[in-house]
């Protein structure tokens, strides 16, 4: 599946920082991901901080799936909002899935700290409502949200134009958010992990698996071969076709990001990722280079082709979507692309072992929290390989699905 097209500003701007060899004679290891983008690097990182001996494969060049294409806001407040979650999941785990998004933003903090990652940004989020209606309902929801202890403040439409200087239904201000370049907090992370004695192989298609005993072969486009205890499938939307039950809605998405401005910092939403009610939601944030990425226009994944031909189209709408909040700020595009994106019913991953495997593990953050997602998976699947009790599993089990 191309997963992404037209030109990622990620790729732009950290280009390929690092080579890593293709397998090409037999290794065995403990654990082997399949998958090189910030999932797989994630999951590399917790086990070999754990003295687990483990070994990434990825059939692309590191980092070019989903997480070269993406605007890596990082966010606590998933695509469902705690409300409508509690309705879809009961209250005990609607409030612990925010709980663990919001826990995992500090973690991923210290783990770029402990890596020597530098640009790890912390920001706020303004959620920001587009109709009337919403702003009663954004109310409900900062009400609830500050009941469980999340850092929140509620902005009135007054409120808004006052701090932000645009219009909206209201708003809700949450003091836990960031923004960290996923691709290259990828290799930052994968370079790390080798220096700890993790192996890493791009261009190294898995074409077979195959399980007996407790130990899995898998088997390589050119016929090398892998044995393992346990797999982790890190492989993004691309493990769609592994799974037997569908449990992800693909969709296209379209992100432009704007020249650089000299005056980008003194912009009052300069510290401030943005996204709003609407749906598909519009999201924006401004880079550690005085630009603004602008995201949205979701469409139904129909085909690569259809999504990559829209990317023009896109690109202007999303445009006028900004200068219609900031008409005194000039967008003038640089750069597009688009790219595939998964939702799930209740906004949350696909994490563990769907129940018809025995050592093969998933970690699926589909979702507009997807990295925050693949943290969280990490965590899960490494203390199952351990064998350490969590009692987070259920959260995101296949058994839902
Ligand atoms: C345009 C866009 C904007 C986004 N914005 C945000 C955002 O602001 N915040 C956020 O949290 N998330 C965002 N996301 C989602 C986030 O980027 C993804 O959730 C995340 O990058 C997924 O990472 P991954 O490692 O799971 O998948 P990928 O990066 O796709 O990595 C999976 C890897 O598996 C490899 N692979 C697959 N099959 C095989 C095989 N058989 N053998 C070997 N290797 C294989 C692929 O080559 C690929 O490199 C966005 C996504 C898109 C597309």
């Amino acid at each position: 599946m191309k997963l992404s097209s037209g030109l990622p500003f990620s790729l732009l701007r950290y280009g390929l920082p690092y080579n890593y060899p293709k397998l090409e004679s037999a290794i065995t290891t403990d654990v082997v991901i399949i998958g090189g983008g910030i999932s797989g690097a994630l999951c590399a990182y917790h086990l070999i901080e754990a003295g687990v001996d483990c070994a990434v494969v990825d059939k692309r060049t590191i980092g070019l799936g989903s997480t070269a294409a993406s605007t890596s806001l990082l966010q606590y407040e998933i695509d469902v909002s705690l409300n409508d979650l509690i309705k879809l999941r009961g209250e005990g785990d609607a409030v612990r899935a925010y709980q663990l998004c919001n826990e995992a933003l500090f973690e991923l903090e210290a783990l770029c700290r402990r890596i020597g990652f530098d640009s790890y940004a912390s920001t706020n989020s303004l959620y920001f409502g587009v109709a009337r209606p919403d702003e009663k309902r954004l109310h409900e929801e900062y009400q609830t949200r500050r009941q469980i202890g999340l850092d929140v403040q509620f902005l009135s439409a007054a409120d808004v134009k006052n701090q932000f200087g645009f219009k909206a239904f209201g708003g809700i201000l949450s003091s836990n958010a960031a923004h960290a370049d996923a691709y290259a907090l990828t290799h930052a992370i994968l370079q790390h992990s080798i220096r700890k004695g993790l192996k890493v192989f791009d261009r190294t298609r898995i074409t077979k698996m195959s399980t007996a005993k407790g130990q899995s072969k898998l088997v390589t486009e050119d016929g090398v071969k892998i044995h393992c205890n346990h797999v982790i499938n890190a492989t993004g939307y691309e493990a769609t076709t592994m799974l037997k039950k569908k449990v992800v809605d693909l969709r296209s998405t379209y992100v432009t990001i704007s020249e650089s401005m000299s005056d980008c910092a003194s912009f009052p939403f300069h510290q401030t990722l943005l996204w709003n009610t609407a749906d598909p939601y519009l999201y924006m944030r401004c880079t550690s280079d005085g630009r603004i990425i602008v995201g949205g226009r979701d469409g139904e994944f129909a085909n690569p082709k259809r999504r990559d031909d829209a990317i023009g189209r896109k690109t202007k709408l999303l445009a006028r979507d900004f200068e219609k909040l900031f008409p005194s700020i000039t967008f003038r595009s640089e750069f597009s692309w688009a790219g595939t994106f998964g939702t799930t019913k209740d906004g949350l991953p696909f994490i563990g072992k769907p129940s018809n495997r025995q050592n093969i593990y998933f970690a699926l953050g589909f979702g507009g929290n997807g990295i925050i997602f693949s943290l969280i998976a990490a965590v899960l699947i490494r203390d199952s390989i351990l064998g350490h009790k969590n009692n987070d599993h259920p959260l995101f089990s296949f058994e839902r699905a």
